[in-house]
């Protein structure tokens, strides 16, 4: 079920947990502001989820609340991961899924990157 993005922050959710350390996610980068990790059903040859370290229920919640080293330190890191995993000499794609539309199903911010293979249309098509 995707979430309300204007619900408060549930510290149980689970990429909480994954940063606390009490559910397990194989460490594919980690700074001050961002931890990045495999997504566990993966929907490309490469598929990585970059969270920020802070209590940030979504994309609008973050770009709100956020300090500035906390958004300049996320997205240094998402680019980082993305030209460490060797991906833009062909090219990759960035999601953040925001709310009831956007089919946001953990309420902890996340930006997908997908790469491996041509990706095909940015969104699928109606019916
Ligand atoms: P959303 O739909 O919220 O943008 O994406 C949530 C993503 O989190 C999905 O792609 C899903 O596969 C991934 N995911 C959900 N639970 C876990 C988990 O416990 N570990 C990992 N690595 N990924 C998860």
């Amino acid at each position: 079920m995707p979430i309300d993005a204007t619900q408060p922050y549930d510290p149980d959710n689970i990429f909480a947990k994954i940063l606390r350390g009490e559910i397990p996610a194989k460490p594919i980068y980690e700074d001050a502001h961002a931890f990045a990790f495999p997504d566990i059903n993966p929907q490309a040859p490469q598929h990585i989820l970059v969270i920020p370290k802070g209590a940030y229920v979504s994309w609008d919640d973050f770009s709100t609340k956020a300090s500035d080293a906390e958004i300049a330190g996320f997205i240094r890191a998402v680019g980082l991961v993305a030209r460490e995993a060797g991906m833009v000499e062909d090219g990759y794609r960035l999601l953040a899924n925001v709310g009831q539309h956007g089919g946001q199903e953990v309420p902890h911010l996340h930006v997908h990157i997908f790469a491996g293979r041509p990706l095909g249309p940015m969104l699928a098509r109606q019916g």
